[in-house]
């Protein structure tokens, strides 16, 4: 698994994805498969680097750039940058981990990676952004190419800080070919690419709902963590199909609306130019109420609850909190957004009360829409053909389609003990990825 002294995060993904193929056929039907399963938990390829850049006072500065390069069995390495102060090995490794899963599950040809830096956007100018982008790429695009490795944003990596990457790449390379995703339109990006994540869970979760028989969004309370590009058109999707929304939140607390005046399309507008300034969601106190140091899962009473913030940002408490609450779904927005000890409470309550329980799909299936429309802008790239909105919104429905019922399906074959009409998502989504990428390999 790891020989390192301590990667916390990369060993929670990769004991979540065993535990379910262990408690699965899978490996009686294939026993190569074991060999697989060893084989896909080493990264490739690790590069890592220095970036150093320079302040607006002139100040040299330094950090620490990464990028993964996990599973290329299915296409080019795939997946978002992510700069944070937090960002190391561990956490990258956990995300490029997820997403070769994530992106098999997409049914397109892409592999899977993870990169980013350590460095903090927070309290930087533009200008100070901007040269941090400048340097990264410097040494990044030694090791990128359209048919190789394809980065994207993640947290902290946003269309305006892709463009700075795209235009150093562009400068150290003298190429411009579809390297990154998440681009500007009216310089390669596709239509829908912003709203990709946020649309796509919501997709994701109107099957659910809908094959549990409990109608569509249009009337469901939903809770909704994060106010970045995944929160915001989560909450957007979701009010279009006739939801209410009662949250939102950022790092230092939680937003909480009532059921008679709830988050509104103008709430969200006006947060997403917050985010832009970097400013907090407490600018919205007065209208809702703003609750500091607390996430939302226990102070709301909703039908779906969508974590879109970070990792392990419910805890085992909070799972509890939301089962006896009533909710009945849960779907992850943001990657390995549930702790192994809350989808544990998630998972034994589907099975004690079968359809009358929570039903939990994991982030690498239900946020998986981001990195889709990102696999469908590399092909709009290669032809170099733009599609239109409409288009792209309809490969993205049919793509969460699939992702749901593969999932749904994989369970029922593989799940010892059937499980039944309301089988694991979890270990569906699991297996399912795991068996295209271990065939391919
Ligand atoms: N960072 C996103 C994810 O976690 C998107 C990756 C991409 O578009 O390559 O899936």
């Amino acid at each position: 698994m790891s020989n390192l002294p301590s990667e916390p995060e990369f060993e929670q993904a990769y004991r979540e994805l065993v535990s379910t193929l262990e408690n699965s056929s899978l490996f009686e039907q294939k026993p190569e498969y074991k060999t697989a399963l060893q084989v896909v938990s080493i990264p490739e390829r690790i590069i890592q680097f220095r970036v150093v850049w320079e302040d607006d006072k002139l100040q040299t500065q330094v950090n620490r750039g990464y990028r993964v390069q996990f599973n290329s069995a299915l296409g080019p390495y795939k997946g978002g940058l992510r700069f944070h102060p937090t960002v190391n090995l561990s956490i990258l490794k956990f995300l490029g981990f997820e997403q070769i899963f994530k992106n098999a599950l997409t049914g397109l040809n892409i592999g899977g990676g993870k990169g980013g830096a350590d460095f903090d956007p927070k309290g930087k100018s533009d200008n100070e952004i901007r040269k941090f982008c400048v340097s990264f790429m410097r040494e990044l695009s030694k090791h990128i190419g359209a048919d190789t490795d394809v980065p994207a944003g993640d947290i902290g990596v946003s269309g305006r800080e892709i463009g700075w990457l795209f235009g150093a790449y562009k400068a150290e390379t003298k190429k411009w070919e579809g390297v990154l995703t998440g681009k500007g339109g009216s310089w390669g990006g596709s239509l829908i690419r912003p709203e990709a994540t946020g649309f796509g869970l919501v997709y994701y979760v109107n099957h659910m709902i809908e094959y549990a028989g409990q109608g569509s969004f249009k009337g469901k309370t939903v809770a909704i963590s994060g106010s970045g590009n995944v929160a915001q058109y989560a909450a957007l999707k979701a009010i279009e199909l006739g939801a209410t929304v009662v949250s939102l939140s950022d790092s230092k607390g939680a937003l909480i609306a009532s059921v008679d005046s709830p988050i509104t399309p103008e709430d969200i507008s006006a947060i997403a130019q917050l985010k832009v300034k970097r400013q907090a969601l407490t600018a919205f106190a007065g209208k809702h109420k703003y609750v500091e140091g607390a996430r939302p899962w226990t102070l709301v009473k909703v039908d779906v609850a969508l974590p879109c913030a970070t990792q392990n940002e419910v805890s085992k408490e909070e799972a509890e909190a939301l089962v006896a609450s009533g909710a009945r779904f849960i779907a992850e927005g943001s990657n390995m957004g549930c702790t192994q000890e809350a989808i544990d409470v998630f998972e034994a309550n589907r099975k004690e009360k079968k359809g009358e329980a929570i039903w939990y799909a994991p982030g690498k299936a239900a946020n998986a829409g981001g990195v889709a429309v990102s696999g469908l802008e590399m092909a709009q790239n290669s032809q170099r053909l733009s599609w239109t909105s409409e288009e792209v919104d309809e490969k993205l429905k049919g793509i969460m389609e699939a992702a749901f019922k593969n999932g749904l399906e994989t369970a029922k074959k593989y799940v010892k003990g059937g499980e039944g009409e309301f089988p694991s998502l979890v270990a569906g989504s699991n297996i399912a990825g795991f068996v295209k990428v271990a065939a391919a390999m």
